[in-house]
Formats: C-alpha cells, sequence, structure tokens
C-alpha cells in the first residue's frame, strides 16, 4: 500500500533554560525514537497524556521544525535534508491544523486571505476570480457561507474559526493532515460537529491523516490504527479495536481505564 507518511527513528530533545548560571543545563528529550506510517485514505490516532510528547512529534511530522535525528518521508520521498525552500514547494501535499483556532488565525486578515494563503504559495498566478471561487468552494464544504469572505476572525466563534483553519489546510487539496487536538478548545457540542467535519473530509478528500488527542474516545471513533504514547516513547501501537479491547501495554490498560464510562441508565 501507499505510504503518504513515514518518520523512521525520530529523536527530538529540547535544552531546558537553566534557572542560574550556576545550575547544569537539563535536556528534555520529547520524542524518542519514534516512528510510524500512515497509508493514503487511513487515519492514525495518537494519544497519551499532556507532556507526552505529541505536539513536538506533529511539529516534526510537518518539518516545522528538524529532528535531531532520524528520517521523515512524505509520499515516499526522504525531506530530513531538504532547504526551506524544497520545503515549501512540497508543502501544499501537507498541511496541519492546530489546537488553538484563536492563535492561529492572523486577526488582520480577511477570512478570504487567510484561506487563500497556503494556495497563493502553490498555485501562483491563480486569476483573483479563480482564487475567490477556490476560497468560496472550500468554505461551503467546511460548513460556511460563502458571503463571509470579507471578514475577519473575531466575527467568528470558536467553532467556526477552527472550521476556517481547516478549509485553509485543504484548500491545496493535501494528501496528508496532521491535526493536533483539533476540538480539544472547543465546547462538547462543537466538537462533535468539528469531528464529524474531519471524518465527512477524510472520506471526501481520501486523506491520510494523524489525528492527536488527549481523548481516547474520540481516537476510538476516529482511527484505523492508534499509538500510544508516553515519556516520549511509543510503547504500543496497533489496530484501534485490537488496542480497546485488548490492550497489551500496563500505560494503556490504566489510560483506558481511566476513561469517562457511558451509563445506560
Ligand atoms: P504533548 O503535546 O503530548 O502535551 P509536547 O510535545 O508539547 O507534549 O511536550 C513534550 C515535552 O517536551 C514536554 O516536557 C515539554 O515541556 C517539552 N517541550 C516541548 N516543546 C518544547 C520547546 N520548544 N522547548 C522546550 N521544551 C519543550
Ligand atoms: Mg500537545
Amino acid at each position: 500500500m501507499n505510504r503518504m507518511l513515514e518518520a523512521r527513528n525520530l529523536h527530538k530533545s529540547y535544552i531546558l533554560p537553566r534557572a542560574s548560571w550556576l545550575e547544569q543545563r537539563a535536556r528534555i528529550a520529547a520524542v524518542r525514537d519514534v516512528s510510524l506510517h500512515v497509508h493514503a485514505g487511513e487515519t492514525l490516532g495518537i494519544v497519551g497524556e499532556s507532556g507526552s510528547g505529541k505536539s513536538t512529534l506533529a511539529r516534526l511530522l510537518m518539518a516545522l521544525e528538524p529532528p535531531d535525528s532520524g528520517m521523515l518521508l512524505w509520499q515516499g520521498e526522504d525531506v530530513t535534508a531538504l532547504t526551506a525552500a524544497e520545503l515549501r514547494a512540497r508543502r501544499h501535499g501537507i498541511q496541519m491544523v492546530f489546537q488553538d483556532p484563536y492563535g492561529s488565525l492572523d486577526p488582520r486578515m480577511r477570512i478570504l486571505d487567510t484561506v487563500a494563503e497556503p494556495l497563493d504559495v502553490a498555485e501562483t498566478g491563480l486569476t483573483r476570480e479563480d482564487r475567490r471561487a477556490r476560497v468560496a468552494d472550500i468554505l461551503e464544504r467546511v460548513g460556511l457561507n460563502a458571503d463571509m469572505l470579507a471578514r475577519y476572525p473575531h466575527q467568528f466563534s470558536g467553532g467556526q474559526r477552527q472550521r476556517i483553519a481547516i478549509a485553509r489546510a485543504l484548500i491545496t487539496r493535501p494528501r496528508i493532515l496532521v491535526a493536533d487536538e483539533p476540538a480539544s478548545a472547543l465546547d462538547v457540542s462543537i466538537q462533535a460537529q468539528i469531528l464529524n467535519l474531519l471524518s465527512d473530509l477524510k472520506l471526501e478528500f481520501g486523506l491520510a491523516m494523524v489525528f492527536i488527542s488527549h481523548d481516547l474516545g474520540i481516537v476510538r471513533y476516529l482511527a484505523d490504527r492508534m499509538m500510544v504514547m508516553q515519556h516520549g516513547f511509543v510503547v504500543e501501537e496497533g489496530e484501534t479495536e485490537r488496542v480497546f479491547t485488548a490492550p497489551e501495554h500496563p500505560y494503556t490498560r490504566a489510560l483506558i481505564a481511566a476513561m469517562p464510562k457511558l451509563t445506560t441508565e
């Protein structure tokens, strides 16, 4: 099968700032020896507690930061050693949705330009009419009205902003989407809408998706396969239903045991 995204033995550590010059510089290994792959149309869920390295892994997969060591492949191509310009030319194929729908949109930019930004890089030379039509089309597909083009981010709710962020991520028709806790900053009812939207878009676009969450219930609902991270390591991976019904690692069992139970009363 077609590997859209692959990582081999990724490592990333950070040097923490010293509280005083007398102290030793401490190093934190945020991602340790992580390997993964995602096929076309498949969703890989990544779960783990806060601080387990999920967002660092997402930034590595997006090549927003270089790993200390390891290899990254996008659609089979090794992108580990590419220059910034070479990476930029390939970015339209892999896009990301971040956790915070407030911080991820530029408050001074109209929705038209916000959503068109990745398109302006990927497809130079579009006419103004074509550019506008592409933005209107993708806004409608994420459930927003195309008459909102001239508005600014502060005129939208959190859920609408996250839809705008998803529209921006999808406008270049990427093959891979990395979603880092895309709904966890939103109200529960809006969360469900965003998750259903991602699930629909995944089918419609045939997207390979990396879906990161600390919420196991959401990952069970969305992911075909899943990985469990602890202290930067992957401690368990497998088909989602297998992991939930027969978890092998004690940490996975503890996470599942801590899930809120649905009652039938
Ligand atoms: P998660 O997304 O699972 O909550 P993160 O990837 O954000 O985990 O963080 C993993 C670890 O790496 C944490 O201990 C965090 O403090 C540390 N870390 C993440 N980014 C940085 C950074 N830019 N500088 C220093 N430490 C960082
Ligand atoms: Mg995180």
